[in-house]
């Protein structure tokens, strides 16, 4: 009999645990104007054009949006609250330094990313054949598995100021888990 009840226990304290494992999502959007004298880096890879995106650090339009979605995920606010456009500190940083930084917090906040999807938005130039290069900046970055990671790529159909070639936009949504501790 007393057996019996220890064992419903173990199942409780299971299930207890199973509980607290429960999937977090986060959505990032990001969008940046295209602009001639700056190079345009998406997803860390410079991608050769006449045109490059206008910010405070690299405008890596990719990876601010990825971790908008990793912050969102874990409710620690978003890019513009850790890395300010009016700090000094962040003018022409990699963002891949930003997303390195993202993944320190998470970490501190006891949290795993599980996987990442995403889409960058833009009319030219063709992009796609240069994902698995961002992928692999990511996977290094985050600690992940390319497995982990989804890149595509769309255009806006000429519609719009991404249809004009005005500007780049992408999304990203972020799944994570509470770490064991
Ligand atoms: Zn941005």
């Amino acid at each position: 009999m007393s057996g019996k009840t220890s064992r419903t226990v173990i199942r409780r304290s299971k299930s207890v645990d199973a509980g607290s494992a429960v999937p977090r999502v986060g959505i990032g959007y990001d969008v940046h104007a295209f602009t001639i004298g700056r190079k345009l880096i998406l997803g860390g890879v410079h991608i050769p054009y006449r045109l490059g995106l206008l910010g405070h650090s690299d405008a890596d339009v990719l990876l601010h949006a990825l971790c908008d979605a990793l912050l969102g995920a874990a409710a620690l606010g978003d890019i513009g609250k850790h890395f300010p456009d009016t700090s000094a500190k962040y003018k022409n940083v990699s963002s891949l330094r930003l997303l390195r930084n993202v993944r320190r917090l998470l970490t501190k906040h006891n949290f795993r990313i599980v996987n990442l999807d995403t889409t960058i938005i833009l009319q030219q130039p063709k992009v796609l054949r240069y994902s698995p290069q961002m992928i692999y900046n990511i996977a290094t970055a985050l600690a992940l598995k390319p497995g982990q990671i989804s890149i595509k790529a769309t255009t806006n159909e000429g519609i719009g100021f991404i249809g004009r070639g005005e500007g780049c936009a992408a999304l990203a949504i972020a799944t994570i888990l509470p770490s064991k501790t």
